[in-house]
């Protein structure tokens, strides 16, 4: 059985996460048992729900155990089998962690899943046809639910969500406008994703000028609005926000090393009486079928051409999930680990 390098939890952040929170080792893969396949991760999916998991504090789901494999979805191809369903070879999505193999019991529920790389690469089953596809999807569909003509926006518009959301959000007819971290990004989210509009943050850094870039590019007001990262970006979007708009919460990665995020104008909440639902898209299966089904539609049809940061082998992990919480990721950040 081959050795497998692994990146494991060592200690908490204090603040800031930084590389000293990981190890890195090595351990050799053990046997099959009955039931059980073992997959070569060809990619690793680094995601922003990580850094929550790195905290010992209450959240939606369990903390990351120090010592053990860092979670994270995975992608890649049997090569050896004790499953009756797989074989070698069988291309298959799953949640192996920040390893190079991982061992799994294939007969649980949910653990893993075979995927068709005809139309669609491997890759784009942890981005726009995975877990970041479908939170864009949930978000959009089911709480925003928006009419054709109306105007939704979209914060961390070039990344893996924010990407998914705007083809999706073009296909039912609607003014789609983009706020992401500078002009390379918002050059390519109109350029290339089907952006009407994109508003650079870092040239609009407070409520003022963000909320006048808002104005312009959204004449008509907003009617929805994809959240991705919460404190003024939000502040602006209340203060164009129609009445009856409907707010997604998916996520307010500004917070995430444990920054404060006052919101400046809860009553704006009120006046326009807004919808703002939370949700984590883990809590819907019941829509991931759906979801994943207009999803590979869209990339096999070439309408939604996402684009990937990609770090090489495992021990860029680290340093790779740490830039995408800075924004140094461009598209959905994988690392490639074969
Ligand atoms: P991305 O690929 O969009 O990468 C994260 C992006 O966030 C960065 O590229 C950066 O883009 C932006 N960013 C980082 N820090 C800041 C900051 N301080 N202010 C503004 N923008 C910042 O990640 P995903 O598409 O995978 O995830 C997007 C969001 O969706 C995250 O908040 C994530 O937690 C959330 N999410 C929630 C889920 C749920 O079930 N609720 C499921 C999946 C994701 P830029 O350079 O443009 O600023």
């Amino acid at each position: 059985m081959p050795r497998n390098q692994q990146i494991l939890l060592d200690n908490r952040p204090q603040g800031e996460a930084t590389a000293s929170n990981f190890k890195l080792v090595a351990t050799d893969t053990p046997a099959l048992q009955d039931g059980q396949v073992l997959v070569r991760h060809h990619y690793l999916s680094l995601d922003p729900y990580m850094r929550g998991r790195m905290n010992e504090s209450k959240s939606y789901a369990a903390s990351q155990p120090l010592g053990e494999v860092m979670i994270g979805g995975t992608v890649g191809e049997v090569v050896e089998s004790r499953h009756p369903k797989y074989a070698p070879g069988d291309k298959v999505a799953g949640m192996g962690g920040w390893q190079e193999y991982s061992v799994v019991d294939a007969g649980q529920p949910g653990v893993l899943r075979k995927v068709d790389t005809t139309h669609v690469p491997l890759s784009h089953y942890l981005g726009a046809v995975g877990m970041p596809g479908v939170t864009a999807w949930y978000g959009l569909v089911k709480i925003i639910a928006p009419k054709a003509g109306e105007t939704v926006v979209v914060s961390a518009a070039t990344g893996a969500v924010g990407s998914a959301f705007a083809a999706l959000a073009k296909a039912r007819g609607c003014r789609v406008v983009g706020i992401a971290g500078g002009p390379d990004k918002c050059r390519y989210a109109t350029g290339e994703l089907g952006f009407d509009a994109c508003i650079d943050y870092r040239e609009h850094g407070d409520v003022k000028a963000m909320s006048g870039a808002l104005k312009q590019a959204c004449p008509d007001g907003i009617d929805g609005y994809f959240e991705n990262v919460g404190g003024y970006i939000l502040d602006a979007v209340l203060l164009r926000a129609n009445a009856f708009a409907r707010i997604a919460l998916c996520g307010m990665i500004a917070g995430y090393d444990g920054q404060p995020l006052p919101l400046a104008n809860p009553q704006l909440l009120l006046v326009n009486r807004i919808k703002l639902e939370g949700f984590i898209v883990s809590e819907h299966p019941e829509v991931w079928p759906e979801a994943l089904k207009e999803l590979g539609t869209l990339v096999g049809t070439g309408k939604l051409r996402p684009r990937e940061s990609i770090a090489q082998g495992i021990a860029a992990a680290p340093e790779a999930f740490l830039g995408l919480l800075k924004g140094k990721n461009f598209g959905k950040q994988l690392v490639k680990l074969i």
